[in-house]
């Protein structure tokens, strides 16, 4: 194939915060939104990469090998290597992409662009890979030549995406499955408008906290433990708290499949929320925007629940909706914030959407 188009999508967390690096489980979705890149085959080792919206196109030459750059084509250029190494050589290609996400959104553009690349270069120059090594590998393009330390949550929801299902990701054994989603059901996904400057080291001391408890616990991570084996080991109350968001978090996941499993949808929703309650009283890793946001969509006929999505401290949260009453749930939810917050409320409705490469 000398030209070829790829789509990857990018994606929401549903459910099961901060338990990756906690070696536990959660679930996603990938969206209809994400990235296309139009690629075709150049000569030899040249590279020209162009994004629209980013003026100019970058021309390199891959044969004088690559360093980072710090700027965004360190992503396509990272899977380029990468796949490379595992021994596709993908020769000289230009690719340009064009992205439907919006900016700054936190739904993981930085994946979608990945895998859209990934899929791309393994059409033009056929190279066969099975999905979760594509995963993966996109994630080593983020990790070690972009210089970002993120999980594999991101890349597999890009990959392993499918319509109408969530998708569950064990992040110990790095296995996927696809759960059903029942299609009257719609995800609202609502950005608060105010992301708080990290600059205690939140995220790093959380980490700590889940490892100190996973150590006095006696086992190798929280995954390890019950929300019940939790609660009967002594330890200082802040790092049980942290701990607790997680095993409860978990456990909500299985739940949470257990319920879709079983056709109650409803279920999903009140854990969602539940899970939001946790962040609030465990984790402390909402904000008052986002829980003025949950608080006015829980209250909406037609929402099943909702939460933060993501790392929190800011950013969107995630509302689980039928899909008839969705515009009427979002009107409502951002003009209530609107009035309320000093912030602006900017919502997606999306959909549980097809990944990247077809099972
Ligand atoms: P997220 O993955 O949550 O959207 P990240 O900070 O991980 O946020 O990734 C965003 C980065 O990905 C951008 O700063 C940019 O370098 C790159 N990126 C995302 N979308 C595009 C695009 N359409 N074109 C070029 N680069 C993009
Ligand atoms: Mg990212």
């Amino acid at each position: 194939m000398t030209e070829t188009t790829s789509f990857a999508p990018g994606r929401v967390e549903i459910l099961g915060n901060h338990t990756d690096y906690n070696g536990g489980v959660v679930l996603s979705a990938a969206l209809q939104i994400g990235i296309t890149a139009i690629a075709r085959r150049l000569p030899a080792s040249q590279v020209q990469l162009s994004s629209e919206g980013i003026e100019g196109v970058e021309t390199l030459n891959r044969s004088t090998g690559l360093a980072r750059s710090g700027k965004w084509i360190d992503y396509p250029l990272g899977v380029a290597e990468m796949l490379a190494r595992a021994g596709a050589e993908p020769g000289g290609f230009s690719i340009h992409f064009s992205s439907t996400l919006p900016h700054g959104a936190g739904l993981s553009s930085s994946a979608a662009l990945e895998v859209a690349t990934a899929v791309a270069l393994m059409r033009l120059y056929p190279f066969d890979l099975a999905r979760m090594d594509v995963a993966r590998l996109c994630r080593r393009a983020e990790n070690e030549f972009v210089g970002v330390n993120c999980g594999l949550l991101d890349q597999a929801s890009s990959v392993f995406g499918k319509k109408d299902h969530l998708v569950f990701l064990d992040c110990r054994s790095e296995t996927v499955d696809a759960i059903p989603l029942p299609p009257h059901l719609g995800l609202l996904i609502i950005n608060s408008g105010v992301k708080h400057a990290l600059t205690g080291g939140e995220y790093n001391e959380r980490r700590e906290q889940c490892f100190e408890a996973a150590r006095l616990m006696q086992v190798p991570a929280l995954r390890d433990a019950s929300t019940a084996q939790l609660d009967s080991t002594p330890m200082p109350d802040l790092v049980k708290r942290r701990a607790r968001h997680i095993t409860g978090e978990n456990e909500r996941v299985f739940e949470a499949i257990e319920a879709l499993r079983q056709g109650t949808p409803e279920a999903l929703g009140a854990l969602m929320t539940a899970s939001h309650r946790s962040s609030i009283e465990n984790f402390e890793n909402s904000t008052p925007e986002l829980d003025l946001l949950v608080s006015l969509a829980t209250s909406q006929p037609g929402c099943l629940g909702a939460r933060l999505s993501g790392g929190g401290f800011g950013g969107s949260i995630v509302a689980l909706v039928e899909k008839e009453k969705s515009q009427q749930i979002q009107q409502n939810v951002v003009e209530e914030y609107n009035a309320r917050a000093e912030a602006t409320a900017t919502a997606l409705l999306c959909e549980a959407a097809d990944g990247a490469i077809p099972a």
